[in-house]
């Protein structure tokens, strides 16, 4: 019998980030002490202050109750006057919808803008879920890959190569997912510009502006290019600045005809958004914010013996990440050799290699469109991260 799926849901691939993540959680449930590098969140609980006005939205009763599709009034409200704080971003909240998560959000922006066939460009390493996103929206994602040499930044003039008479958008991430570059804010101007004076749209996902290190600023693109922004969506969420992954809270600032269509595609979709979630995200927002301060200075710290360790190790080339909480070491000259009796082609095999050697489990940069590397999240305590490099170490010396 042939497949009951559609080639639309055939054509992709289940997240790798979550298949490795899940296949570390099984194992330790087995009793073995897998070392997982895969999440990409933050190891903390959400802070106190936000758990409470959870607790308590939870005894509301018209929290029971379906609310406004594009999210709760006092919630868009927030958003775009944080925003303005944060990005220096004029939005008003007719301009906000919360979605399930900054995942949702992105498919939704993508479903709202894209025709069949139109072109979105986007640089490699790209997050896993971009291109299977455009994809099942009916786009088509134009890869420019960029390498350890350029620090893992497109320029201009790639993403111009990249062009053509189908090109709708471009998808601009900083700092990036899987390899925490963070472009300067020039070259955010400048990438903005080139958008602007080619009528593109551009879909820049934020929702690691808070975790930036070291000299590194962030800049949003629509601030820096205000040329830009009657043409871009800004994509951001609770989720990694305020470890909230679980709470599934998102949103997008969109010129107020693309958020008007995201809002009745959502109204389709999933209704609001649960709603002791928002009650939790807008205390996030609006509550005191030395949590996140605390967090940034311990994944910097992190950060740094990461990238000290790998940088140790033989056969490893590590550049230095700004943002995020992703290290994208190299391991090319590990590749074609063979190690412990094992052949290691590819870093899908190294990845294997590792969680059977080492059980430390990390995601194969294949998946992240740049084969030969590999993310490592450092969101996890100090100890389970100096443990797993120090494994890693051992099976590959
Ligand atoms: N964004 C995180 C990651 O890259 C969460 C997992 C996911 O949704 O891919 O690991």
């Amino acid at each position: 019998m042939s497949s009951p799926v559609s080639a639309r849901v055939a054509a992709i691939s289940t997240s790798p980030t979550l298949a490795v993540t899940a296949k570390a959680a099984s194992l330790r449930a087995a009793g073995q002490p897998v070392i997982g590098f895969g999440a990409g969140e933050p190891d903390f609980p959400t802070p106190a202050n936000i758990v409470a006005a959870a607790q308590l939205a939870c005894a509301d009763p018209s929290a029971h109750k379906y609310s406004a599709t594009p999210g709760l009034g006092p919630l868009r409200d927030a958003i775009a006057a944080k925003a303005k704080a944060d990005s220096g971003l004029a939005a008003s909240p007719e301009q906000v919808v919360v979605a399930n998560g900054g995942k949702q959000a992105l498919y939704e922006v993508f479903a709202t803008l894209l025709d069949p066939g139109d072109e979105v460009i986007l640089a490699a390493p790209f997050w896993v879920s971009y291109p299977e996103q455009i994809a099942v929206a009916g786009g088509v994602p134009v890869v420019v890959s960029t390498d350890e040499a350029s620090g893992f930044r497109a320029s201009v003039e790639q993403l111009e190569e990249a062009r053509t008479e189908r090109t709708k958008a471009l998808l601009f991430v900083s700092p990036c997912n899987p390899t925490g570059a963070v472009y300067d804010p020039e070259d955010v101007a400048m990438i903005g510009a080139w958008a602007a004076s080619h009528g593109l749209w551009v879909i820049t996902d934020e929702i690691y502006q808070h975790l930036v290190y070291g000299d590194a600023t962030f800049a949003s693109l629509p601030v820096v290019a205000p040329e830009a922004a009657e043409r871009c969506v800004v994509v951001n969420g609770v989720a990694k600045t305020y470890a909230m992954t679980g709470w599934r809270v998102g949103w997008v600032i969109a010129p107020q005809d693309v958020a008007a269509g995201m809002t009745r595609l959502q109204s389709h979709l999933t209704s609001n958004v649960c709603n002791v979630a928002q009650a939790a995200a807008l205390e996030a927002l609006t509550g005191p914010q030395d949590a996140v301060a605390e967090m940034v200075e311990a994944f910097d710290r992190r950060r740094r013996i990461a990238v000290d360790m790998l940088r140790a190790l033989s056969g490893v080339t590590c550049s230095e990440p700004e943002g995020a909480f992703y290290t994208f070491p190299g391991f090319h000259e590990v590749l074609g050799t063979e190690v412990r009796g094992r052949p290691v082609a590819t870093t899908l095999d190294l990845a294997d290699l590792l969680l059977d050697e080492a059980q430390v489990a990390l995601v194969p940069g294949e998946a992240f469109g740049a084969p030969g590397h590999a993310r490592i999240s450092y969101a996890l305590g100090e100890a389970e991260l100096t443990e797993g490099i120090e494994r890693i170490g051992s099976v590959l010396s």
